[in-house]
């Protein structure tokens, strides 16, 4: 058995898109912006950092946030997830939210698309260390200085994969040589599958 760890906003979530149309239905102004068109995940288009604080306590009040985000993980690709969980691997999604009621809403969202109640949800933002104290096999995220640190904290043990995005492609390639690029979720899988 394999103990595997995703990331979930860049790699299974489109947490950019959800979070611009929640402030656009305030600030009408303000662009859509995907993750196939999001150039830094950081960097939000028309909004100053005031109009993201009052983003932010929206979201804090109202974690139908979490549950209503778009996946980026295709039907395939979540149904490989599930095959993982019901072949008995140690899944683990782990995720920086941290608003009030996160958790929940977290496990919410996957049981709903993975459809099972097994899913295992850590809120960290130490992801390295996290897949250090769980002897992760297999890691996936979309940004490379956790894939790195994940690396470092397991001495390569953990298989660390980037998953290529636009905000990632150039200026935040990985920057370990042992970390490994993929397009896809399913190419993570089948990754894995091909080892097991
Ligand atoms: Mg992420």
């Amino acid at each position: 058995m394999k103990t595997v760890v995703f990331d979930i906003d860049g790699v299974l979530a489109d947490w950019s898109t959800g979070f611009s149309q929640w402030a656009q239905s305030v600030f009408p102004e303000v662009p859509v912006v995907t993750h196939a068109n999001c150039a830094a995940w950081d960097v939000r288009p028309g909004m100053t950092p005031e109009m993201e604080r009052v983003i932010w306590s929206l979201i804090k009040q109202d974690a139908r946030f979490w549950r209503d985000l778009p996946s980026l993980a295709t039907e395939r690709e979540l149904r490989a997830i599930s095959e993982l969980i019901y072949q008995g691997h140690r899944v683990y999604f782990a995720t920086n939210r941290k608003t009030p009621r996160a958790l929940a809403a977290t496990r919410d969202w996957l049981e709903a698309r993975l459809h099972t109640d097994a899913v295992n949800v850590i809120i960290t933002h130490r992801k390295g260390e996290f897949c250090k104290v769980v002897d992760a096999d297999y890691y996936i995220d979309d940004k490379s200085e956790n894939v790195d640190c994940a690396i470092w904290m397991t001495d390569t043990k953990t298989k660390s994969y980037v998953i290529t995005r636009p905000y990632n492609s150039v200026i935040y390639a990985p920057h370990s040589k042992s970390a490994r690029r993929v397009s896809t979720v399913l190419e993570f899988v089948e990754d894995i599958n091909a080892e097991i």
